[in-house]
């Protein structure tokens, strides 16, 4: 009996961890050490970034959103994918190396194209209509492919700033861009979905 309660106990503890859990020690470091400017890109042309590329990213929490690392981490990755050699329309937190569901997306569907921040973000629905487009990706170098996309997607995610839920219906090439993001979150990259790749 009193090994079972302790089992118990241990188990709760567990359980209370996840819920409230921060940042990794890793993370926090990876983190820090980036002090909101240009972080490495994790690619497929190394063998145990090609292997954390294909994990499962985990939520973020409010506690961990509402920390200083986020606001860091958000700003290294605009930096990352705005970086002037190989500038990007997205990324998502697997690419610089962080296992947790957070993409920047650049909005062309918005005046002024800005970079948005979206925070445990789920596509809920697709729209019927597929276009087939060209994608390449900062994690797959020297490669481009042509993959086929719903061209509307319903979206849901958690507000960067107060983790409120939100949704919106994302049409055209930003539909494609979250589309693209998301996947990288569930350890799927574009390559698996094209039709047709080719070198760049
Ligand atoms: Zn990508």
């Amino acid at each position: 009996m009193k090994k079972a309660l302790a089992i118990c106990s241990v188990i709760s503890a567990l359980l209370l961890t996840s819920c409230t859990q921060g940042w990794t020690q890793a993370e926090s470091e990876l983190i820090t050490a980036a002090a909101y400017s240009r972080m490495r890109v994790v690619t497929t042309a190394n063998p145990s970034d090609s292997l954390f590329l294909r994990e499962k990213c985990a939520p973020l929490t409010k506690k961990e959103i509402m920390s200083p690392e986020f606001g860091m981490l958000a700003a290294s990755m605009i930096e990352t994918v705005n970086d002037e050699y190989h500038a990007g329309v997205g990324i998502a937190a697997p690419q610089v190396g962080i296992g947790r569901r957070m993409v920047v997306v650049q909005r062309f569907d918005k005046a002024g194209r800005p970079f948005e921040v979206y925070v445990n973000p789920e596509i809920t629905a697709y729209g019927e209509e597929r276009a087939l487009g060209g994608e390449g990706c900062l994690s797959v170098p020297d490669m481009r492919g042509k993959v086929e996309r719903a061209t509307s997607i319903e979206l849901s995610w958690r507000d960067a700033v107060t983790f409120e839920p939100r949704h919106e219906r994302i049409e055209g090439f930003t539909a494609v861009i979250f589309q693209h993001e998301i996947d990288h979150l569930d350890g799927t990259l574009y390559i698996d979905r094209a039709s047709e790749l080719f070198a760049r």
